[in-house]
């Protein structure tokens, strides 16, 4: 394996939602896993700059149900947006093509740098 690629790839795994959009000096996000949008909902799960690309549903049933985070971000600081929230419907199902009946809700604050 040429040394070139694997610090590509190194690159690319270490890569952070603040190399992404570089004017975030910090992120405070929370996801919520909703049971057919009904309360009350789980405890969140919370991350910081060490917000993943991804976060799965917490359906233990759902196969292949996840949301993509970092879009939602990228919208965000491009408005230069303090708060934001999202709501999405699980894009995976739990076999026998029955849907996930579960919904990501995001929400959190970003602070930019002056
Ligand atoms: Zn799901």
């Amino acid at each position: 394996m040429p040394k070139n690629w694997v610090e590509f790839s190194l690159g690319l795994a270490m890569s952070t939602i603040s190399d992404e959009c570089s004017e975030i000096e910090d992120i405070s996000v929370r996801v919520f896993s909703l049971r057919g949008g009904r309360i009350p909902r789980d405890k969140p799960r919370e991350f910081g700059r060490d917000l993943p690309e991804y976060v799965e549903c917490a359906n233990p049933r759902c196969s292949r149900g996840r949301f993509r985070v970092w879009p939602v971000i990228r919208v965000a600081a491009s408005r230069h947006d303090e708060t934001f929230e999202k709501r999405n419907v699980c894009n995976g199902s739990e076999g026998r093509g029955r849907p996930c009946l579960y919904t990501f809700e995001v929400e959190g604050e970003i602070t930019y740098k002056t």
